[in-house]
């Protein structure tokens, strides 16, 4: 067997995997990435991430989707083929594959495909490679992301009972689509869907959808996605799935059931830790089956680090780059920082939501004194001019002392706009900067403006 030596080996090419590898080859070291797929890029780029976020631009622009709001919600739903999506998609992921094997090129990262396995704290060996290669390493970085869950009694197929990962190969749009999960993911899919046109009812055992929400961006979102035609159906637990002919039945454990053509099924991922023996380097999983580490990602064993999906929440391609790049700074002795407290989180449903900071039911548990300033989309002129959608901006901050202490944003271009406020919160800003500033006009960011007046105007009277 032939062995191969690396400063730095990484497993898995997903987000934590290549920005821990090229920030290493950076720092002069020599790097190994093993993939176990024939494709590069991790879940980001071939099943989650990607792949839904550009299904999602191509719904919009496809269906015509902003159109709707000038010619009234009685347009009829513009008919788009799966071939017309996947004609999009696929030029999407092939030119960010491109891109990714040019920067490792360029970084002179090597890549090799297989399924890696340690045999100690110091070797592993790759499964399922042409030759089989053992590659000994001075440090090492577990990137080997999530899966979705699939449990036995759910009888998955590549048609009709799908997870996230499947639902990417469906062959034609579904009449009806029931999704298991009001979570990011289901939430996102289910959103897609009801804008092509199918007839989508979303199961939770909560009442409602993406608890991680402030409260009152959640009822927004809630009715926004009822003027999409999608249903919400909570407090209901999944007891029997079967395919029934061309239909899939849900029986839920009290009694009722709903069937639909296409079932998601969207109840939780799990980590992929299943082929890599990594007790024979002395590390064990958590009880959800995570790589336990510390604030600087390094497992049990100080010289093997674990970022991404495989460490558990926030499970996000954007944290997860950023601790893949601080486990290789910290491993070459580069200066770093703790992974920030505060750091957005965007959902890409139909409208869209971010968040930075906390939500108003965080601060009335802490006990904090704090005042709201509200805007809504129909103040804001771009809003009008690009097409009237429902949306608002909601920012929280202390009412004494007037520091920014959450941004939540529901509507158009809310995933980019939450970082002005993100921003705003890392220099400690107070609500006021933004009443002080000029804002190009007309643009969404002038929310922020009318946003921070409104609440401001609730306290000014104290200052
Ligand atoms: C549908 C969906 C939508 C999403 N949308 C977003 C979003 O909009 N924004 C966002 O920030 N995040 C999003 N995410 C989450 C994001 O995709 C993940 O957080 C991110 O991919 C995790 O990155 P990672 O590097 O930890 O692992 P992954 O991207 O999962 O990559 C891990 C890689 O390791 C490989 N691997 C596993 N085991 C081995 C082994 N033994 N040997 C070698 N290789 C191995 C896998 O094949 C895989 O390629 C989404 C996820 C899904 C499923």
């Amino acid at each position: 067997m032939e062995e191969l030596y690396a400063d730095f080996l990484v497993i898995g090419s997903g987000p934590a995997g290549q920005k821990a590898a090229i920030q290493a080859s950076k720092l002069g070291k020599s790097v190994i990435v093993v993939e176990k797929e024939p494709v590069l890029g991790g879940a980001s780029l071939n099943s989650g991430t990607i792949p839904s976020k550009s299904l999602r631009e191509a719904i919009l622009d496809l269906t015509d989707f902003y159109q709707r709001s000038f010619y009234g919600q009685a347009t009829v739903v513009k008919k788009v083929s799966i071939n017309d999506l996947n004609f999009r998609l696929n030029k999407i992921l092939d030119e960010q594959r491109r891109i990714l094997m040019r920067q490792f090129e360029k970084n002179k990262i090597r890549c090799f495909h297989g399924a890696a396995q340690f045999l100690d704290a110091h070797h592993v060996r790759l499964m399922h490679s042409e030759q089989m290669e053992k590659i000994r390493f001075g440090h090492c970085l577990i990137s080997t992301g999530s899966k979705p869950r699939n449990p036995i009694y759910v009888p998955f197929d590549h048609e009709k009972v799908l997870d996230s990962t499947r639902l990417l190969a469906i062959d034609h749009v579904p009449k009806t689509m029931v999704v298991l999960g009001g979570g990011i993911i289901g939430a996102e899919y289910a959103s897609f869907f009801a804008a092509l046109g199918t007839e989508v009812t979303v199961v939770d055992k909560r009442d409602h959808l993406l608890p991680l929400l402030d409260a009152e961006i959640g009822m927004h979102l809630q009715k926004a996605l009822s003027s999409l035609g999608l249903q919400v159906l909570g407090n209901k637990e999944p007891a029997h799935i079967r395919r029934v002919n061309d239909h899939v039945e849900v029986e839920f454990k009290d009694g009722t059931s709903v069937e639909a053509e296409v079932l998601l099924y969207a109840l939780g991922r799990e980590a992929n830790v299943d082929q890599l023996h990594i007790e024979r380097a002395g590390i064990e999983v958590d009880h959800h089956g995570y790589i336990p580490v510390n604030a600087l990602f390094q497992t049990v064993i100080p010289h093997i680090y674990a970022a991404g999906d495989v460490i558990g929440a926030p499970a996000l391609a954007s944290t997860s780059m950023e601790q893949g790049r601080l486990a290789a700074r910290h491993a070459f002795g580069a200066q770093t920082h703790h992974f920030p407290n505060f750091y957005p989180i965007g959902i890409y449903t139909i409208p869209e939501i971010s968040s930075c900071g906390y939500t108003e039911d965080q601060l009335k548990a802490l006990g904090f004194r704090y005042e709201i300033g509200r805007a809504y989309y129909y103040e804001i002129a771009k809003n009008q001019i690009v097409g009237n959608d429902p949306g608002m901006f909601k920012i929280l901050f202390h009412a004494d002392t007037l520091e920014i202490l959450g941004i939540h944003i529901i509507g158009r271009a809310a995933t980019e706009l939450v970082h002005i406020g993100q921003v705003a919160m890392s220099f400690n800003a107070r609500i006021d900067y933004f009443i002080d500033q000029v804002f190009n006009y007309p643009t969404y960011a002038e929310g922020y403006r009318i946003a921070a007046l409104n609440g401001f105007n609730k306290v000014k009277h104290k200052k």
